[in-house]
């Protein structure tokens, strides 16, 4: 069959929980964006608020906010970038540059940005637009299809680290070693803490050592807390896609001032003693992925100091079938999306 070059192969959500795959128009992309040709993007727990349909979604829409590609055309007014280049798109669909966060240079905060693959397309597809103020830089030494999980998992673990009060040789903790509590292990060995890695299961001990984790803390058999404190409390407690319950028991494991920093989106509450918070000083914080320049920041990262998702990858029109296996929890450790 010829190919069609006015369209463009898509996996899109048509009603909540299908994906299909379409042909959709290709378009030119207005003032302030740029048309990308996608290479990959990966599949991300919280493409559900698009599948799922979490948030009010206008159907159909596709989902994806880790997208790779090349520039393919630059919309009027767009400076900096070029046609050819390779670029990443995150959950943040660019920011305004106007708004009072914005001005303030918290460009995450921008109250005028929408997101990736749940307000507008994203990268389940061979093509998409997106704003230029949201790129970000994909180095020549990553691949298409490492660079991808890079930038939300990614980005979230490396940030929510980077940003910490935690200097180098103090104790770091992992709390979850899944899709971003593997890079979170990575990222907090490679920046120079010591580094304790906690799941549950002896299965998951090893596999955190070899990510570069100094410690292992089996939550199935272990209290946490006591744990932590034996090996003399935590600077910084990294809680990945766990609830509430994994926040309050690693509270207890803080040194005095440390600070957990809550990344699972879940809106199970978190109990913490207020005597805790009162005595030790302690805090809890959330993080959201972060700043285009922190995006840049993770891929160079990344490529410096070999720290890689694990994934595993599937074709485009498969893109349902990569979304079913990434929500069961059987994916190690990251679903990604190829469409060349
Ligand atoms: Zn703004
Ligand atoms: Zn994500």
């Amino acid at each position: 069959m010829e190919k069609n070059l006015s369209t463009y192969r898509a996996v899109q959500v048509v009603s909540k929980g299908k994906l299909e795959l379409a042909e959709k128009p290709l378009l030119d992309p207005p003032a302030g964006h740029v048309r990308i040709r996608v290479e990959a993007c990966g599949v991300c727990h919280s493409d559900a608020i698009t599948v799922d349909g979490l948030l009010p979604i206008q159907y159909p829409r596709v989902p994806g906010h880790e997208a790779v590609g090349k520039i393919d055309v630059i919309g009027p007014g767009v400076e900096g970038w070029h046609v050819g280049q390779r670029v990443g798109v995150g959950f943040l669909g660019g920011n305004c540059g106007y708004c009072e966060y914005c001005r303030d240079g918290d460009l995450v905060n921008c109250t005028n940005q929408a997101f990736t693959g749940v307000q507008h397309d994203g990268g389940y597809a061979e093509v998409m637009i997106a704003k230029a103020s949201g790129l970000m830089s994909v180095p020549d030494e990553l691949s298409s299809v490492d660079a991808a999980p890079l930038l939300c998992a990614g980005i979230t673990t490396f940030s929510a680290l980077r940003n910490s009060p935690a200097r180098a040789g103090d104790l770091v903790a992992i709390f979850g070693v899944g899709g971003l509590g593997h890079l979170g292990v990575q990222y907090a060995r490679h920046m120079g803490f010591e580094v304790v890695a906690i799941d549950r299961g002896a299965d998951r001990a090893e596999l955190s050592k070899k990510l570069g984790a100094h410690h292992y803390i089996d939550g199935s058999t272990s209290d946490v807390a006591k744990a932590l404190e034996a090996l003399g409390g935590a600077s910084v407690v990294v809680a990945t896609a766990s609830g509430g319950k994994a926040v309050a028991a690693a509270l207890g494991g803080l040194r005095r001032g440390g600070v957990v920093i809550s990344l699972g989106a879940t809106d199970e509450p978190i109990e913490l003693s207020a005597f805790e918070l009162l005595f030790k000083g302690v805090g809890v914080e959330g993080a959201l992925t972060g700043t285009p320049s922190a995006g840049d920041a993770t891929l160079k990262f990344s490529a410096l100091s070999d720290v890689a998702a694990m994934v595993e990858t599937m074709p485009l029109e498969r893109a349902a079938e990569a979304y079913a296996r990434m929500m069961s929890g059987q994916a190690r450790f990251r679903m990604v999306l190829t469409m060349v």
